[in-house]
């Protein structure tokens, strides 16, 4: 009963979604007040291609954009990008694969106001390339414009607290994105994407979609390159950068992978092991399977929040490491509950999409709902055979 019911509602969702999505440009914090009205769209995102780097020391992002975008109807020579606090060092249009100087505003170190080099019809694609640092722990709020975050977060950068790891993430929900890199921070816009992170050799990286190269570099560093084919809204870019152990896992023919800590690693299929079978279990439930190209949940530290779901590549606060005798205190609880909420998000909030934050409701009680589902499912599984939990556990 159920499952026909969802089998319904989902194609009636994605298409009364996708049908009203067009919220163009509207970098209003969450906590703003009042209700956010789909804005006028001018410009839609289509690819983002990102090339980034870091200073430790100075918790800094150095990064390249190429953004590809097109006017979404009428005609346009204008183009305005949220880029919150960040040094811009160079804005221009490329052509035949040069870069050719744009005029922009950016006096409010909130919005981009971009002069393109011509008018661009309605679908007419171009490209712009971007060349800026971000610096998110010198973001202070604005007049008129509360930050909601910092979207990049450092821990432990300088390596100064000897028993916490080096770590990099990143927090887009809601408008944060922005804060480390140039885009239109806003639920309705979708683009391809390309991510190269270029960091110091000892350390894993993660992000959305595949990683398809790794390239050493002479100084001690590496470049990794992710590429997500499929579209998604800016909040759910995601990063994260640090001495992570991965074990590897699967479902069906796809990629589903846990980052941790490395003492932690013995425990991961105890914490995570009932992924693969969740991923199933959604997929069956909601007639559409699991979209994305893999699936990945990695763990780290000072992590403001429960989790956070980002397309293809899920994160979580240190809270969800735990070893098996912690396990037995909490063998469905707040970790199962949490992996079942963030995965069932990457339908709701991930593929359908709400179209603006004012509609956020609609992507937390679809994630509610899959806890409570995934609970039900489990809860009738575990009483019949109680000690399911223990074939997760390591031997
Ligand atoms: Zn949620």
């Amino acid at each position: 009963m159920k499952q026909q019911y969802l089998r319904f509602l989902l194609p009636l969702l994605l298409s009364v979604i996708f049908s009203t999505a067009s919220a163009q440009h509207q970098s209003v914090p969450r906590d703003g007040g009042g209700y956010r009205e789909t804005p006028e769209k001018i410009n839609d995102l289509i690819d983002t291609r990102l090339d980034v780097k870091f200073d430790y020391q100075k918790s800094y992002l150095y990064g390249k954009e190429w953004v590809t975008l097109k006017p979404h109807f009428y005609a346009t020579d204008s183009l305005r990008l949220d880029a919150k606090g960040m040094d811009i060092h160079q804005i221009a249009i490329v052509k035949d694969g040069k870069l050719q100087p744009l005029q922009y505003n950016y006096s409010d170190s909130l919005y981009l106001d971009i002069k393109l080099d011509r008018k661009y019809k309605g679908g007419e694609q171009f490209v712009v390339f971007i060349d800026y640092t971000s610096k998110p722990n010198l973001l202070h709020d604005k007049p008129g414009h509360k930050l909601d975050g910092k979207g990049l977060y450092f821990v432990n950068p300088k390596g100064t607290e000897v028993d916490k790891p080096i770590q990099i993430w990143t927090q887009g929900e809601a408008v944060s994105s922005s804060c480390w890199f140039p885009t239109i921070d806003n639920p309705g816009q979708k683009t391809t994407q390309q991510l190269s992170m270029t960091v110091p050799a000892k350390y894993t990286t993660l992000s959305n979609g595949l990683l398809i190269s790794q390239k050493s570099n002479t100084d001690g560093t590496r470049t990794d390159t992710w590429k997500q084919k499929l579209p998604h809204s800016p909040y759910l870019f995601m990063m994260a950068i640090g001495d992570f152990k991965v074990y590897k896992d699967k479902w069906r023919n796809k990629e589903v992978n846990y980052y941790l800590e490395p003492k932690y690693f013995p425990y991961a299929k105890a914490v995570f092991g009932q992924t693969p079978e969740m991923m199933e279990f959604f997929s069956k439930a909601l007639g559409v399977d699991f979209p994305w190209e893999k699936y990945s949940q990695v763990v780290v530290r000072d992590y403001p929040l429960g989790a956070m779901e980002n397309s293809s590549a899920t994160l979580l606060g240190d809270y969800v490491q735990k070893s098996p005798w912690e396990l037995v205190d909490d063998p469905n609880g707040t970790g199962g509950t949490t992996i079942a909420h963030e995965l069932f998000h990457q339908w709701f909030g991930g593929l359908a999409t709400c179209e603006s934050w004012s509609n956020e409701t609609l992507n937390e009680s679809f994630a509610v709902f899959g806890e409570k589902y995934w609970n039900e499912k489990n809860m009738a599984r575990t009483m019949a055979t109680p000690n399911v939990m223990t074939s997760y556990w390591p031997t």
